[in-house]
């Protein structure tokens, strides 16, 4: 049975900023994603506050705001079978130290803030996600 799903994927600063966004593209697609919208963009750090409420009384949710609105990402609708949790295992751990072999975060990742991607964590928070960038 064939269970399409779309995710939300961000390339995020510290990847955009070393330019990895197309070899980290070319791992998805590799992975069998089709990358069915995307665009670079800057966003302001109140969107990424918005975007981050979930984390709003976490000790790391301002600067994690900050960094997010601190340079161009690539935010994308990757599509797949089971895309939403295809996606988490190949980004990898959130800590990229913890990461295993083969995953994005193990590979690009510098550290647990500056870990190179965010994708969704649910098939509803994907939907959500998604909204949030390319709804108009
Ligand atoms: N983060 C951080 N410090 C922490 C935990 C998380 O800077 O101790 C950042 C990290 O960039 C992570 C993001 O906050 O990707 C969101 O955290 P979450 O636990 O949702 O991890 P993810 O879903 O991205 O793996
Ligand atoms: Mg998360």
């Amino acid at each position: 049975m064939s269970n399409i799903e779309q995710t939300l994927s961000i390339i995020k600063p510290d990847a955009v900023e070393r330019n990895l966004d197309n070899e980290i593209k070319e791992v998805f697609k590799n992975k069998g994603f089709s990358i069915v919208k995307e665009k670079k963009i800057q966003i302001e750090k109140s969107e990424a506050e918005r975007f981050y409420k979930v984390h709003e009384t976490k000790p790391f949710y301002n600067d994690l705001c900050a960094y997010l609105s601190s340079g161009p990402i690539v935010v994308m609708i990757l599509q797949k079978e089971n895309a939403v949790l295809g996606n988490r295992e190949l980004m990898g751990a959130t800590n990229p130290v913890e990461a295993e072999e083969g995953t994005i975060r193990k590979k690009y990742g510098i550290s647990i803030d500056k870990n190179s991607v965010h994708g969704s964590d649910s098939i509803d928070n994907a939907k959500i996600e998604i909204d949030f960038f390319f709804k108009d």
